[in-house]
């Protein structure tokens, strides 16, 4: 067994491995094989399967790449869309969760999200980023 495993780092040395891109890609071919289940017309269903093949080939070959910089490039590209991406979701989902108790309201200095606890009427919020004051109503 430990030859096995020396066998494979020995073969993975060199080239590039799995970083975030490979792994949210990882996810997609997941998440794209259980939609799939519901796809019931033969011809979308073997075009749904043959892109997630794609995919795969696509996470192979960058896992095994020797050209570290490229595939390094290619990951800080994909990294400018998918964290932003990321957050937006995050935060949405946590908005969603606060609804009862607190609205959002961006600070008109900095932009910064302000949490402002859900009581009718007008308050003043001085931002904690920029220390702008502003009113604003709920
Ligand atoms: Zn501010």
């Amino acid at each position: 067994m430990m030859n096995f495993f020396r066998k494979i780092s020995m073969f993975m040395q060199g080239r590039y491995g799995l970083d975030t891109m490979n792994k949210v890609l990882t996810a997609l071919v997941f998440i794209i094989y259980i939609i799939n289940f519901f796809v019931f017309n033969r011809t979308a269903h073997f075009v749904i399967f043959l892109i997630n093949l794609a995919i795969i080939a696509f996470i192979i070959f960058r896992a095994l790449s020797r050209n570290i910089n490229k595939r390094s490039a290619e990951n800080r590209a994909f990294l400018k869309v998918y964290e932003p991406a990321k957050n937006w979701v995050r935060f949405t989902i946590r908005r969603i969760k606060d609804r009862d108790n607190y609205r959002y309201r961006k600070c008109p200095a900095c932009k910064a999200m302000l949490r402002v606890k859900n009581k009718k009427g007008t308050h003043t919020v001085r931002c904690p980023k920029c220390r702008y004051e502003f009113k604003t109503k709920i």
